[in-house]
């Protein structure tokens, strides 16, 4: 006993300082309080502890903040967030405070709060940066934390099949190992600031319409090798506590009670430790989703509340597939660290996360035509220059549903009178491009025309050395855009514009790709996405060469929808289900509504190739200020490594993403090259350096749908190097025995 109270104020001392916050006397008595110990094993410790009730507790949320069809007793709690699960107060073990971050903390202005947008996820992935991802993930942890939240719902990682979806942009692209890379990082990031990481929405949740009964049907083969390698990729990085089930039917059975994609792949094939959570109201059964795999229902209790307790009583649910979904939300809390160290509110960071944000975005912008070297702007050449359009006198637009991020001061153009906003209201972040050209060209003039009537626009135009079109195109989760067209008219504006100014520049904010009817008549072309808190400063370091553009398509941008797997989403059958937010009732009819994903794994760019058609610009293709060369491509075979040389061959230092594509042997039967891996490479005027990538043998494997299993062909593999999917110069072979 003395000894033990003489060593006290040195435990304490040492509690405080590994950040163990949680008195020694306690330790004694809740063993799993001994971080030492593994989450794994922490979780057993405090199961045993456990009432039914509360293992039951901790399967299902308590309604969600602000939607009225959502509301339980203990929904305040939520903090203003999507969802509320109580913890185990008794046992020292805390509840999930849940907020949607897709791109920062969502619904901060509603709550009176402050949260920094990053650019949109798929405008990050075109940083093809997974140190750039991993600090897009640190300041949204941080900054939930500092909202009291301890976990997220970002970490979408669906791949950009359909790219009319309207969550394009919350994803990172249309590329499985691209995708899952920058998501892995990100929510490794995010997770180790001690908010419960999530990865979300599994799986083949491609398009929006139809989402709460869609049945997306796909091959085993092609969903391991497309949608399913994402998932599996990002999860491996990032060892998530959460994975979101999705709303989508597959193959029949919904995402929340499909046990071929919860129980055969993510848990026992992957071996997903953490707890499978409901995308909210994607419940539709109690014994039949717990037995698949689900753990946690959200945002209500419908199913996983006294339906599962009664289930449980009547033997209908074994008490063990209550422990499993108790387990691995308790493991997912010590995994996180949030029993050791729970969020507790502060102020969010704003410096920090503006200049991460910026550094992202200028990492993230896409040069995608630049004739005549019309960008940068040189201030000693242009005197006058032409902003028109996209309200780029007051902000620039961001990607709206619950991903949406609320700016500071609301939104720049919000319509009179108009007061709270909506999930689905166009909002435009108080960013002007405007303002931050003049601030650096204080002696040049810039005029603003807002691009609603073309003459106007084109008269202003005309008296300028150089016209900036700012064009948009608005997305959110929700919905689906009806074609990839720019929209209200501003394909006639830039061809207005550029009939009139041979050097006119296109800045396009959108989500996804879009056409370019006039795209042989402008000079410049230059992608900025969803550019978040900082994204006018970022643009107007790369119009005026402070930066050098470096970003790479993370998706193609096809010519026209005629050439996509589908020219256009079917609609819903007149009265089917799922027309409204959130599916009613489903159980008791199931739609017909279904689609057929029969181009299976040729995504994006491999579609392209294997069928033999011109995108307008291909996946992984990005301009930059200088140029560089590729060659000395070697390949070691035994060590499956690639090495190559990379020169600059202009006068300005630049970032280039190299990329490596592999072709399969014959007997593998693939018609297009997969992206196995790349390496960015900063090189200074002349300057040349020698590139080694490794290449991960899963990268090679194809999925063997009658033996379940992953293969690797033997054979004669092609190795391919260059720029962008569709310039590979570098040609080599790799052998596997
Ligand atoms: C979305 C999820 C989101 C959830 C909570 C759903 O409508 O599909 O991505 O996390 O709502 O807001």
């Amino acid at each position: 006993m003395q000894k033990c109270n003489s060593q006290l104020p040195l435990l304490i001392v040492t509690a405080a300082i590994i950040g163990v916050g949680i008195a020694p006397a306690q330790q004694t008595n809740r063993p799993w309080m001994d971080s030492h110990l593994s989450p794994g094993d922490r979780s057993e410790l405090v199961l045993k502890q456990l009432t039914l009730d509360e293992k039951l507790a901790l399967v299902h949320g308590n309604g969600m903040s602000g939607e009225s069809q959502w509301r339980m007793p203990l929904t305040p709690l939520t903090n203003g967030g999507a969802g509320y699960t109580q913890g185990v107060e008794r046992l020292g073990i805390p509840p999930l405070i849940i907020s949607d971050a897709g791109y920062g903390v969502r619904a901060s202005g509603a709550n009176g709060r402050y949260s920094t947008a990053m650019p949109s996820n798929l405008g990050a992935a075109s940083s093809w940066d997974p140190e750039s991802a991993c600090q897009f993930g640190e300041v949204i942890g941080g900054e939930l934390r500092a909202q009291g939240f301890d976990v997220t719902l970002g970490g979408g990682v669906n791949l950009t099949r359909e790219p009319r979806n309207g969550r394009t942009f919350e994803y990172a692209g249309e590329d499985p190992l691209l995708a899952g890379t920058l998501v892995g990082n990100m929510m490794k990031c995010e997770q180790g600031q001690h908010v419960i990481g999530d990865i979300k929405h599994y799986a083949v949740n491609d398009q929006e319409t139809g989402r709460f009964v869609v049945n997306s049907v796909i091959s085993k083969r092609a969903m391991q090798e497309s949608d399913l390698l994402a998932f599996h990729i990002a999860i491996s990085i990032a060892n998530p506590g959460a994975v979101m089930c999705s709303y989508n039917r597959i193959n029949g059975d919904f995402g929340c009670e499909n046990s071929y994609t919860l129980q055969d792949v993510l848990k026992k094939d992957w071996g997903f430790k953490g707890f499978v959570i409901s995308d909210w109201g994607g419940t539709h059964s109690t014994e039949k989703a717990s037995s698949a795999g689900l753990d946690q229902e959200q945002p209500m209790a419908d199913y996983f509340g006294l339906k599962l307790k009664e289930a449980v009583d009547a033997g209908r649910v074994p008490l063990s597939e209550i422990d499993d979904h108790a387990r691995r939300v308790l493991y997912a809390e010590f995994l996180a660290g949030i029993v050791d160290d729970p969020p507790h509110k502060g102020v969010v960071n704003v410096e920090k996360g503006l200049e991460v944000a910026q550094r992202i975005e200028e990492k993230s912008i896409v040069l995608l035509k630049n004739n005549q070297a019309v960008l940068p702007i040189i201030p000693s050449k242009v005197h006058s220059i032409a902003i028109i359009g996209g309200h780029a006198d007051v902000g620039m637009i961001s990607g709206g549903g619950s991903a949406q991020v609320d700016p500071p001061g609301g939104n720049a153009i919000m319509p009179p009178g108009k007061g709270a906003t909506h999930w689905q209201d166009h909002i435009w972040f108080p960013t002007s491009p405007l303002q931050a050209l003049r601030a650096k060209l204080p002696n040049t003039k810039i005029d603003f025309d807002p691009g609603t009537d073309l003459q106007s626009a084109a008269s202003l135009a005309k008296t300028a050395d150089v016209a900036i079109v700012f064009a948009y195109q608005w997305e959110s989760e929700g919905m689906d855009l009806p074609n990839l067209s720019l929209p209200d008219n501003q394909d006639a504006l830039i061809e207005q514009v550029a009939a009139v100014n041979p050097r006119t520049i296109v800045v396009l904010e959108t989500g996804t790709a879009v056409t370019m009817p006039w795209l042989d008549k402008v000079a410049g072309v230059v992608e900025v996405w969803y550019a978040g808190s900082a994204g006018h400063k970022a643009l107007a370091n790369i119009i005026l060469g402070d930066v050098n553009p470096s970003g790479k398509l993370a998706m193609t941008f096809p010519k026209r929808e005629a050439d996509l797997p589908r020219p256009s989403i079917a609609p819903l059958p007149p009265n089917d289900e799922g027309q409204g937010h959130y599916a009613v009732n489903s159980e008791t009819r199931v739609s017909s509504y279904a689609v057929h994903y029969d181009e299976g794994s040729e995504v994006g760019y491999k579609w392209y190739e294997a069928q033999h058609k011109q995108p307008l610009f291909p996946f992984g293709f990005g301009l930059s200020y200088t140029s560089y060369a590729y060659s000395g491509l070697s390949v070691d075979s035994s060590a499956k490594t690639v090495r190559f040389t990379v020169k600059n061959m202009g006068k300005k230092t630049g970032t280039e993403i190299a990329e490596v594509y592999a072709t399969l042997p014959k007997e593998a039967d693939e018609s297009f090259k997969r992206l196995v891996g790349w390496k960015r490479v900063t090189l200074a005027p002349g300057e040349s350096q020698d590139v080694t990538v490794a290449i991960d043998p899963q990268e090679l494997q194809t999925f063997d749908e009658s033996k379940d299993t992953w293969m690797l062909t033997n054979g004669e593999y092609g190795i391919l190097v260059g720029p962008s999917s569709e310039s590979t110069p570098l040609r080599a072979s790799l052998r596997i025995h």
